[in-house]
């Protein structure tokens, strides 16, 4: 539930050019509203207890594999957290095969590699969990200490997918079709600890698609924020959207009726803002 329910003035906005992560192209993709409630306004939804421990767990586990990957000691990390112990194994039980390109060229890597692009008048910023390099092709690593989505859809479309080798592409000497965007999963649920990869294909279509979604997605937001700066809030999604049923700005958008009749027609077909926000679940946001 947000701290205020009661609408406040329009914030001005921060000074051009905006700085946008991949978590704030998937709100501002889910819905726009979200995103001025969230990152114009800094509205912030306090988190439960369970997914701030999950948050906080997902975010030792980065430091952890940052520590080790820079060669530092990671005991003091590990001793007396079972759960950590457990991805670290599983981690290391498949670190040889996910440390190499699969060639003898000399390997290149850096953890917590970030890079900006300018891009339509915004800076697109991005962080890669680890990043692999040769002279002929280059994998983003990105560490994940929740269960792999059934549904790969759910991954394919998400803006950490698209954003993460689109900047890469742009912003290096890297070919698209050299440019791999691999998801290791630590979390198995309730079987034995075991790592898991997701590899995102990607090449120069997928890379020339996205960069007609991103053009599209940023001209709407200049448009929406011109007019925010004239005392217009940003669309909010359509009334018979899934997405309000799970967001605690529903108070604030009158949408808690409609999120009670949503409760009871769970059978309601997907749409396009049902994908899951992985923004909520990301371990390290930017
Ligand atoms: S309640 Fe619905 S319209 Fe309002 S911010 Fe959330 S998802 Fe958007």
């Amino acid at each position: 539930m947000i701290e205020t329910l009661h609408p406040s003035p329009l914030s001005p906005l921060p000074s051009p050019p905006l700085r946008l992560s991949q978590s704030q192209l998937n709100r501002l993709a889910a819905c726009p509203r979200r995103f001025q409630h969230t990152d114009l306004e800094q509205l912030a939804a306090p988190s439960e207890p369970d997914q701030q421990e999950r948050q906080n767990q997902g975010t030792r586990f980065h430091l952890l594999m940052q520590q080790w990957l820079l060669g530092l000691p990671v005991e003091p990390l590990v001793q007396e957290d079972a759960q950590l112990q457990a991805w670290f194994d599983a981690f290391i039980a498949v670190a040889p095969k996910i440390l190499t390109l699969g060639d003898d060229r000399p390997l290149w890597g850096q953890s917590e590699h970030a890079r900006t692009l300018a891009f339509e008048g915004y800076l697109l910023t991005v962080v890669y969990d680890l990043l692999l390099a040769n002279g002929q092709q280059a994998q983003i690593l990105d560490w994940k200490t929740y269960p792999r989505p059934q549904n790969p859809r759910y991954l394919l479309q998400n803006w950490q997918t698209r954003l993460y080798p689109f900047v890469l592409a742009e912003a290096s000497d890297y070919d698209p079709d050299r440019i791999a965007m691999i998801y290791w999963f630590f979390e198995s649920g309730e079987q034995a600890p075991e790592a898991r990869r997701f590899n995102a294909p990607y090449d120069r279509s997928q890379h020339e698609q996205t960069r007609t979604d991103l053009t599209h997605l940023l001209a709407q937001l200049t448009d929406w924020l011109e007019r925010y700066q004239n005392g217009e809030p940003f669309p909010q999604v359509p009334l018979e959207s899934k997405e309000c049923d799970r967001c605690s700005f529903a108070i604030r958008c009158d949408r808690v009726v409609f999120q009670d009749h949503a409760s009871q027609t769970q059978s309601a077909p997907d749409n396009a803002f049902s994908l899951p926000n992985l923004a909520d679940i990301q371990e390290v946001s930017l």
